[in-house]
């Protein structure tokens, strides 16, 4: 098995870790298990990346960078945000709107050439051998169903509209209908759900046309320079929330990390986004039962198949006491069940910096 590292250097601008730490831990790992690429992102410092894009190649790593594209690009360039289907902003229940978890609009040309941009001005010329495209996708129930139900914007709503969608009238559907909007027909582990209302239905499929169309076009221009793509997805089963649709999204992608994080209470978890699911749409009717044992593991290494290109799925190896309960058994079966599966290669997620030394010595035990 070969294996994927993450690393989070902090945001644009924060302080970060010293190169050579950094490096230092992945030469150590990579002495026990073996590290085909390191995923690092998305600190502008420069200096950070020669340093250790240096110290990888010679040990025989790839360097990826890892570009988040539609969130905290805001903190870094100028973009548009993506607005509920009544042209609003996104405010998750409970919250005000100024500590909202913001995504931006995936149908807008000036946010893709903003991701185009921020990469052009500081990363171009770290010695990247490709990019790591994270949150290319919608909000989730973490922002509520109005986060499910987006973007809403003019341009959004008009491709919509082309697609044969009628955003006004779903929104209309759902105000009039609520939870049973959410009535399913089918919710298979894939993730390929039917909605009972063909127009709900609708909805889910062309918001996967529009990210997908937007992965493709940043996809199709990391590659003309020669970079490797990977993307950052939901599991299958949560994934037709956010408009990832693994067949349409991967086409012109190199591979795919799908976020197995069974252990994961924060977004991206595969129960925590479920479990949003009930929560916003109590009276949904057509639900499964869901537990966070291997068969979920299993059903989503399954699932991921469909996709069109290389997939590592991802494993959670942080560790915190009340978002990620991992130990060093979760990381055995996970690893034990991915290579089951016939996988050549696994990501290790989401900070390598933060992996407790238990949690490598259960990935080395299996060496
Ligand atoms: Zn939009």
């Amino acid at each position: 098995m070969k294996y994927t590292l993450q690393v989070f250097t902090g945001s644009w601008h924060d302080a970060h870790e010293q190169p050579e730490k950094i490096l230092g831990r992945i030469t150590e790992i990579s002495r026990r298990i073996p590290v085909e690429r390191v995923i690092v992102g998305w600190n502008t410092d420069p200096s950070l990346y020669r340093t250790l894009g240096h110290g990888l190649r010679r040990a025989g790593i790839q360097m990826l960078l890892w570009l988040p594209v539609f969130t905290e690009v805001r903190e870094a360039a100028e973009t548009e945000e993506a607005l509920d289907l009544a042209g609003q902003r996104i405010v998750p229940p409970g919250k005000q709107a100024e500590e909202a978890f913001a995504f931006d609009c995936p149908s807008s040309r000036r946010n893709l050439q903003a991701v185009k941009a921020l990469f052009e001005k500081y990363f171009s010329d770290c010695g990247f051998d490709g990019v790591f495209l994270d949150r290319i996708r919608t909000q989730s129930f973490a922002a509520g169903v109005s986060g499910v139900l987006s973007c809403g914007c003019a341009r959004c709503r008009e491709m919509f509209r082309k697609k044969g969608v009628d955003t006004e009238t779903v929104l209309k559907r759902y105000r009039q209908q609520k939870d049973t909007f959410f009535d399913l027909a089918d919710y298979p582990m894939d993730g390929r759900f039917t909605l009972k209302d063909p127009l709900a239905q609708r909805f889910f499929e062309a918001k996967e046309e529009i990210v997908a169309e937007a992965a493709a076009e940043l996809c199709r221009y990391f590659k003309e320079k020669d970079l490797i793509v990977g993307l950052d997805l939901f599991a299958p089963l949560v994934s037709r929330f956010v408009g990832q649709n693994y067949t349409k999204i991967t086409e012109y992608a190199d591979f795919i990390k799908p976020m197995l994080y069974r252990r994961t209470e924060a977004p991206a978890g595969i129960g925590y986004e479920y479990v949003l699911f009930e929560q916003y749409a109590p009276g949904a009717q057509g639900r499964i039962r869901l537990t966070a044992g291997r068969e979920l593991l299993d059903s989503q290494l399954e699932a991921v198949r469909s996709a069109s290109c290389e997939v590592y799925p991802g494993i959670e190896l942080n560790y915190h006491k009340n978002l990620v309960r991992t130990d060093a058994d979760y990381v055995t079966d996970s690893l034990k069940a991915i290579r089951e599966h016939g996988f050549a290669g696994a990501a290790l997620c989401w900070n390598i910096m933060e992996v407790p030394d238990a949690h490598i010595d259960a990935a080395a035990a299996l060496e």
